[in-house]
């Protein structure tokens, strides 16, 4: 409760001071808007995405919401969300740079042997901060805490994917989801999370 009325307060003085012409209302509901003070950028920033799955192993070993807790308790905001049964087709171009790898003909067999669970999972810095939630690719280096290293022993049995850059994480968002399947919704910790 005290920290409430403190970021209330910090709000009403930060309003103050830009003299902002954001009603009250707004500040007791502390959620973002693009009018007052805040910038595009600053907005940018904490509303960064990032594509994450939880692959047919993940799905099969019931981890789902595990892994969904883990982002959620992290902080992020869940933006996209659906199960579906992955084509070769979308797998090859969500894997483009891999596919002349050896690895890769054993790698489609699996991201197709059953459905995957996909979602953007949006908020500050989301795809260098999932990453390390996620833990490196090959389990048996993946540390401890990680999802991968908690979850998982071999590189081909990984549990999960996560984008590996804001540009790669752009790119997979547009190749599985539909713009109408991403939510801009306010989530009411927004502010608690993150300094706007
Ligand atoms: N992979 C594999 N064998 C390898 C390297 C990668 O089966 O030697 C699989 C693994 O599932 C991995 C995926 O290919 O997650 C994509 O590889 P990438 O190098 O992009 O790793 P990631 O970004 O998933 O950590
Ligand atoms: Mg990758």
């Amino acid at each position: 409760m005290i920290i409430f009325q403190r970021c209330i307060f910090k709000r009403v003085l930060q309003q103050f001071y830009a003299g902002s012409q954001e009603t009250s209302g707004s500040l007791l509901r502390g959620l973002p808007t693009l009018n007052g003070h805040r910038s595009e950028s600053n907005l940018a920033g904490v509303r960064e995405r990032t594509l994450i799955a939880v692959k047919p192993d993940g799905v099969q070993r019931r981890l789902v919401g595990q892994i969904i807790q883990r982002f959620e308790l992290r902080g992020f905001k869940l933006v996209g969300l659906k199960m579906l049964q992955v084509s070769e087709d979308l797998l090859s171009r969500h894997y483009s740079q891999l596919t002349g790898k050896p690895f890769y003909p054993d790698l489609v067999k699996y991201m197709t042997s059953g459905p995957v669970v996909v979602m953007v999972w949006e908020g500050y810095n989301a795809v260098q901060t999932s990453r390390a939630m996620v833990g490196l690719t090959n389990p048996a280096d993946a540390q401890a805490g990680t999802v991968r290293g908690d979850f998982s022993i071999h590189v081909s049995r990984n549990v999960v994917h996560a984008s590996d850059s804001p540009e790669g994480a752009q790119k997979e968002i547009q190749l599985w989801f539909q713009g109408q399947e991403l939510l801009n919704w306010d989530c009411c910790y927004h502010n608690i999370t993150c300094e706007l």
